[in-house]
Order: structure tokens, then C-alpha cells, then sequence
């Protein structure tokens, strides 16, 4: 069967979440194998072995730090050269994009962008799912050309275990000058709180307008912490300044996909939709029974969140033990 390439996000040693998916997507398609970009591929190899990958090929230069986007696409063109894989699946970030516009100019090869969703279709091609226009359109696309490259969203699909061998193997690649023409001069961490990732999270609990006031938000973080979750917000909180812009969800903000998506005091405007609609489930609270939130929301709560969301708080509680 042949490989299914997997570009690794990884924070040097530490393989995030969105990898394990895509790994456990690669393995509907052929055998999964990981590609490793940098350093730390040994301290990542347990993790990408527990779900599934058979091989993993390491490119650990510094060429992949000091370099953006150029040199993982002359790596995956590389591997996809020499190693024929029946896809190549990498995280939808906006780097990935880039990374994958230039391996399918590379390699001839069509590209599907921001799937959230990948099934067989006739003659074992893989059919990507994309929700476009604000997500009022679900469209089912397969590439017809070259080795199918797919950029994939995180939370499209839970990822599941299946143990494998993840080999390292490393690849001789002499990254060309023309990939080093924007070296990366500086690199600041943002400062995170313990709460994760907002793309990357498996709940989400966002917070819009009916929350009144920057003050009144604090209840939205009480409850993304009562169950782990990512905090998000609506435009209308973020313009008002009652949260800041990086949390906000939607067409001009940030697109999630979280197994649980929680709409507290959102009326459900299109744009809004647009960043979280494919979200597995929708809860909302809100005031206005005639919100259109509820139109796809798959629990809905008709009342104050002010009442809501406390009674909600002291039952997670309960139950948490806590
Ligand atoms: C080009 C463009 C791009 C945009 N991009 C985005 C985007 O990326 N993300 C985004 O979110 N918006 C975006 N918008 C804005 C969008 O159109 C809406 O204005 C915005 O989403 C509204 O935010 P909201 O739902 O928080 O506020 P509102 O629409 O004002 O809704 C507030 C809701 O809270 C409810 N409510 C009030 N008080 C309570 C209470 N005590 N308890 C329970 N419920 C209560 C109300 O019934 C209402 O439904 C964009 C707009 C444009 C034109």
C-alpha cells in the first residue's frame, strides 16, 4: 500500500494534536508516514508511533528553522518524488497554505485547501469536504491531477491510536538557495495561558454581544475552565474591546471545528457562522428564542445567560466533583 505523507506540526519535540488527526485520516488511505521538519523528531517519535505512523522521515537542518514555508516544500517535493505517497495532508495554518500551494506547484499536482472532512469516493480517490461561501455551501472535491495535497482543519476528525513502528528515517536534502530568500530574524512565543489553543481545541466557548460589557465576559472564561475548553468570541466583542481580536471567530477572524462548540449571547450572524459552523456540536444560550443561532444549533437554551450559564457552572461542578 503506498504512504500517506503527514507534514508534523510540532513545537520542536512536542507533536500537536491537529498531527495525530491527520494521521488517523492518512490511515482510510494507505500507510501513514510523518514527515518531520527541524529538530526534535526523537522526542516526538513516541507520540507519532502511538498513532499510527509507520515511518517517519526527519529532515532536522536548521534550514527548516531559519527558513520559512520554502524549505518544507522542497522536502515534500523530495519525498514526493522518491517515494510516490498516494496524498500528502498537512494542518490548514496559514504557513501549511503556503506550503502546499508551492509542493502542488512542484509536483504538478492539484491542491484542496481547509477539508473538513476526508472520505473514499469511486476509484479510491480521496474526496475532500470544504465549506465555502461563509459556509452556506458544502462542496465534495477530489484532485485529478498528480499526488492529491490536502490541507486539512484541526478537529475535522477525533484522533484515534492504532500503535505503529514510526521508524525514523532520515532525508538527505540540500535545501536550494532560492528556498532561503526570507531568513526568520526574530521569533517571539506568544505568552499563553493554560487554556488551549483556540484552533486547536476540542471545546470552545465563545461569548458574544449579550454578555454586556468586557466585565461580563468573565463568566464565559469561568466556563471554558470548568471543562478545559478554548475561550472564542463574536466580532461585536472583540470591536467593543471587551476581549481581545486574536479570540474572535468567524469570516474575518479565526475558523474552529471543535468536537463542542458553545454560542453564549450570539445571535448567529452569518459572518459568525462562517468560523465555526462545521463544529461536530452547537450549544447555544440566548435570550431571543428567534435568534438564528438555533437554526444550527444542536441544543438550545431560550433564556438569560446571566441564570444560564451559572446553573451550568454548578452542575460541571457537581459532576466534576470539584
Ligand atoms: C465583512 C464583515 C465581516 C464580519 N466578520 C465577523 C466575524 O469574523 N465574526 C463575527 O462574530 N462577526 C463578524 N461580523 C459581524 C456580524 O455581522 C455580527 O455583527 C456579529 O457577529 C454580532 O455579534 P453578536 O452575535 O455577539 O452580537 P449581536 O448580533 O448583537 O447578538 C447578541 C445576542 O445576544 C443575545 N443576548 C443579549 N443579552 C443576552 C442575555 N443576557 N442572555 C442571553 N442572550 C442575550 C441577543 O438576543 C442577541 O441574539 C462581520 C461583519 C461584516 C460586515
Amino acid at each position: 500500500m503506498a504512504e500517506v505523507l503527514v507534514l508534523a506540526e510540532h513545537n520542536g519535540g512536542e507533536v500537536k494534536k491537529v498531527t495525530l488527526e491527520l494521521l488517523t485520516l492518512a490511515r482510510q488511505f494507505g500507510e501513514p508516514a510523518a514527515v518531520w521538519a527541524g529538530p526534535g523528531a526523537a522526542d516526538g517519535q513516541a507520540r507519532l508511533a502511538e498513532y499510527g505512523a509507520g515511518t517517519v522521515y526527519v529532515a532536522g537542518g536548521s534550514d527548516f528553522t531559519d527558513y520559512v514555508t520554502a524549505p518544507e516544500a522542497e522536502l515534500l517535493a523530495a519525498l514526493v518524488a522518491g517515494k510516490s505517497p498516494a496524498a500528502v495532508l498537512l494542518a490548514s495554518t496559514g504557513q501549511n497554505k503556503e506550503v502546499a500551494g508551492r509542493l502542488a506547484v512542484k509536483t504538478s499536482s492539484g491542491l484542496l485547501t481547509d477539508a473538513v472532512g476526508l472520505a473514499a469516493g469511486d476509484g479510491g480517490k480521496i474526496v475532500a469536504e470544504q465549506s465555502v461561501f461563509g459556509g452556506a455551501t458544502i462542496v465534495h472535491a477530489a484532485v485529478t491531477t498528480g499526488t492529491p495535497i490536502i490541507t486539512v482543519r484541526p478537529n475535522s476528525v477525533a484522533a484515534e491510536p492504532a500503535p505503529a513502528a514510526a521508524n525514523l528515517t532520515n532525508v538527505e536534502l540540500t535545501v536550494s538557495a532560492a528556498a532561503k530568500g526570507a531568513k526568520v530574524t526574530e521569533k517571539v512565543v506568544q505568552e499563553r495561558g493554560e487554556r488551549p489553543e483556540l484552533a486547536e481545541a476540542a471545546i470552545v466557548v465563545s461569548g458574544g454581544r449579550g454578555v454586556g460589557s468586557a466585565g461580563g465576559f468573565e463568566i464565559i472564561e469561568k466556563l471554558a475552565d470548568s471543562l478545559g475548553a478554548a475561550v472564542g468570541a463574536s466580532r461585536a466583542v472583540t470591536d467593543a474591546g471587551w476581549y481581545p481580536h486574536k479570540f474572535q471567530v468567524g469570516q474575518t477572524g479565526m475558523t474552529v471545528s471543535p468536537q463542542l462548540y458553545m454560542a453564549i449571547g450570539i445571535s448567529g450572524a452569518i459572518q459568525h457562522r462562517a468560523g465555526m459552523q462545521t463544529s461536530k456540536t452547537i450549544l447555544a444560550v440566548n435570550k431571543d428564542p428567534e435568534a438564528p443561532i438555533f437554526e444550527l444549533a444542536d441544543f438550545g437554551v431560550v433564556g438569560d445567560l446571566f441564570q444560564v450559564v451559572p446553573q451550568l457552572l454548578e452542575n460541571i461542578q457537581k459532576r466534576s466533583g470539584n
